[in-house]
């Protein structure tokens, strides 16, 4: 066989796949979108057993009752859940639903769910059947739980765990399946998902707010805490997708020359949508909204194929349900539309990754917004208050926000320049500054002036003012003030919302208790209550400093500088993880009856053991295509290289061959070098999976992996990125960057 028919075949093999899935996902049109010819409104929330649903399907009684348990959040009895569980039931089978799921949200990435059918026989076992759904069904159920992580709470030989239904969340339908959101917890009562202890933590900022605002308002009676979240994602084409086992496994690219042209040009953000992406972001809309969620905003983000999708902010608890319910619905309709969607925090290397901003607020029944700039000097006044304590909060907190939402993906995303960085600061802007600098600086209580919008003239004749927000943007800051809200910017794109909302909710909670006490004892100590609130905020203004930073979160100095102020500077995702369980955050969670110590300990557990299997995974996968993909190509681009430098010897005189060679045979050695180096790596790496392997503490296991496995990762890359710029373009298997991020 000459070297001629040897190449050919051999880029036949080897370059089928790449190039068949990068033609077929050129040639993919956008899908037909089912979009319907009536109004939004029309179909909105057409799937979710809401207020309006509950009114014709319940009698007056059982909704009065139901309504007075969301509002108080007392026990639901039996009786009431069997109303409660029929008119839902009719609901869903009137809307062709076969089955009834409790769905619920473990210590992973997702939901879970349990579908069971609706039918019981009628009488003996045997008898026809009938459609059955009871109070008991509804309120609690026992999925086989002994695999869902618990950190050891519930060992298998005491599997049990119940699911309770959560009334405050509405229950919906999908497909032919009612879903029922639930909290979990374990035999003896302890959480084991992230709902129990945020409706916990939602009520402890209900009735600590509630308290605080009595200063200024006697007839509030509830505060709420919203979320409005964004989410950022990848799509990419599934015949893409379906050529990297690593994308596939492990939701990330392990390997990849990044692509000559990226976000340099800053083309992408706020462009105009692709048309394919257009109809999966009109189809995710159309579906979203029957389940009710508002979707509101969709863009193009910084990075190619990169998008986001953002609601009107509501209820913290339903928002961050509405969230997990989109992140799968946004799974499934990718396929419609020959796409795969990707919510991992950062997919490719050297471009931006993904997070999703949580822009949280506090807001009473009677309308007012805790963290809106009022009219009234009373108004600022506690507008101040809670904007104060705040602040305070999180910087006693740091830590422990950080741990709040730092996992393996995520640690990829914070700190590297696109995203916060990995120490939490507060940013406020020029005007809030200003007030809190005037409040430190002054003798006695003066009314807090905090200007109207201010309006920016253009001079352009037909263009009307543009007001300006109250605050300018700051990009790298992870806790920003924007003007009516907090915006937790660290939080990870595949995140559940609840994690970072528990211990936010929590710690402000905590910290406005504290608040209260400090003033009550000025009052009963002779001191007018303006006064007492007045001297209990100057003395926060003074303390809290620390935290407040307005420059660029990215720069050197700023890590530096926040060593110095003694904020958390911990970069080692095992190690950040340690602040749930400290004196302070244990006695935190306990003084709000959020979390237990043993909850506490046991959540850590769970992180340590998912951040151990995340790297072990990777390491696998980056080992077999390391093993499978890369280097047995490299070979052979070598070989055919070798094969041609010994032709040229058979045919030239010797001094020529080595001219006309000498290129080749740099490359030869090159990739004998570069693929030594590989293997020598990859070797190491599975020895110190091993040693990593054998340690029995999930704490001290998760350390060996990040500080001795994790390492060899970026090494093994940066040779085999290079082998790609080298090895010829049809012999390479896996689809490149330039491929992934720029077909659509
Ligand atoms: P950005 O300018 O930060 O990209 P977006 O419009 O994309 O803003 O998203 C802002 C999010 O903040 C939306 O979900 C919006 O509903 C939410 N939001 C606005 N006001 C509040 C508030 N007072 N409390 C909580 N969330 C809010
Ligand atoms: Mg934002």
């Amino acid at each position: 066989m000459c070297y001629h028919q040897i190449t050919t075949i051999n880029k036949k093999i080897m370059s089928t796949l790449r190039f068949k899935a990068v033609e077929e996902a050129y040639k993919k049109k956008a899908a037909p979108v089912a979009a319907p010819a009536s109004l939004t409104s029309e179909y909105y929330g057409k799937y979710v057993f809401n207020g309006e649903q509950m009114a014709k399907y319940l009698s007056k009684a059982t909704l009065k009752a139901l309504s007075a348990i969301i509002e108080q959040g007392e026990t639901l009895e039996l009786e009431l859940a069997n109303q409660v569980a029929a008119g839902m039931k009719t609901w869903a089978i009137e809307r062709g639903a076969t089955h009834y799921t409790h769905w619920f949200q473990p210590l992973t990435d997702t939901t879970a769910e349990k579908h069971d059918s609706f039918i019981e026989y009628g009488g003996a076992p045997g008898s026809p059947v009938i459609e059955e759904f009871s109070g008991k069904l509804l309120a609690q159920a026992e999925p086989d739980a002994s695999s869902f992580p618990s950190g050891g709470i519930r060992s298998t030989f005491e599997a049990r765990g119940y699911t309770a239904w959560d009334p405050s969340s509405p229950a919906f339908l999908v497909d032919d399946t009612l879903c029922i959101p639930t909290i979990f917890i374990s035999y003896t009562g302890e959480s084991l998902d992230y709902k129990a202890p945020l409706l916990k933590a939602l009520k402890a900022v209900d009735k600590a707010a509630v308290d605080v605002c009595h200063y200024f308002d006697k007839s509030v009676k509830k505060v709420y805490s919203y979320l409005g979240w964004e989410q950022e994602y990848f799509l990419i084409d599934d015949g893409l997708y379906a050529n990297r086992p690593d994308l596939m496994l492990t939701g990330r690219t392990l390997l990849g020359r990044e692509s000559s042209k990226d976000q340099q040009l800053e083309d992408h953000y706020f462009g105009s949508i692709p048309t394919r992406v257009q109809a999966y972001m009109k189809d995710i809309e159309f579906e979203g909204y029957k389940y009710g969620i508002p979707l509101k905003t969709r863009h193009n983000e910084v990075a190619p194929n990169q998008f986001e999708l953002a609601p009107i902010f509501g209820e913290t608890n339903l928002s961050v349900d509405q969230n997990l319910l989109i992140m799968s619905i946004m799974k499934k309709v990718a396929r419609r539309h020959g796409f795969r969607m990707l919510l991992h925090e950062k997919p490719f290397a050297g471009i931006n990754g993904s997070g999703k901003h949580n822009n949280w607020s506090l807001g009473t029944d009677t309308g007012v917004g805790l963290f809106t700039p009022g009219k009234t000097p009373t108004e600022n006044l506690q507008f101040i208050t809670f904007v104060v304590n705040t602040l305070v909060a999180i910087w006693k907190y740091n830590a422990l926000m950080k741990a709040s939402i730092m996992t393996a993906q995520n640690a990829h995303r914070l700190g590297a320049n696109e995203a916060p960085p990995a120490i939490v600061s507060v940013f406020l802007g020029a005007q809030i500054t200003k007030v809190l600098d005037e409040i430190e600086k002054s003798k006695k209580i003066a009314a807090i002036n905090i200007a109207a919008k201010k309006k920016l003239s253009l001079g352009i004749g037909s263009i009307p003012e543009v007001f300006l927000d109250n605050t300018d943007r700051n990009r790298t800051s992870p806790f920003a003030f924007t003007g009516n809200r907090f915006e937790f910017r660290a939080v990870g794109s595949s995140a559940n919302c609840g994690s970072g909302m528990i211990t936010l909710n929590a710690i402000v909670a905590a910290q406005l208790k504290e608040f209260k006490a400090a003033v009550d004892a000025k009052i009963k100590g002779g001191a007018k209550k303006e006064d007492a609130i007045f001297e209990v905020l100057q003395d926060y203004i003074k303390k809290s400093k620390p935290i407040r930073f307005e420059g660029n979160g990215y720069s050197e100095e700023w890590k530096e500088e926040a060593a110095k102020r003694k904020l958390d500077c911990e970069t080692s995702v095992p190690l950040i993880i340690d602040a749930n369980t400290s004196k302070e955050a244990v006695a935190l969670f306990e003084s709000v009856g959020v979390l237990t110590e043993k909850e506490l300990e046991s959540r850590n557990e769970v992180k340590w053991e998912t951040y151990t299997k995340k790297i072990q995974i990777e390491a696998r996968v980056l080992g077999d295509l390391v093993l499978n993909h890369i280097i047995p190509v490299a070979t052979k681009y070598q070989s055919m290289l070798l094969d041609n430098v010994y032709k040229l010897t058979q045919v030239y005189p010797e001094a020529k061959a080595a001219e006309l060679g000498a290129l080749d045979k740099g490359l030869i050695e090159e990739i004998a070098e570069r693929i030594d180096i590989i293997k020598r790596r990859v070797d190491e790496m599975i020895e110190a999976r091993k040693k990593a392997n054998k340690i029995d503490s999930e704490r001290a296991k998760a350390i060996a992996y990040h500080d001795k496995v994790l390492p060899h990762f970026d090494t093994i890359r940066y040779h085999v990125d290079k082998l790609e710029l080298i090895v010829d373009d049809e012999l390479w298997p896996l689809p490149k960057y330039r491929e992934l991020l720029f077909v659509r």
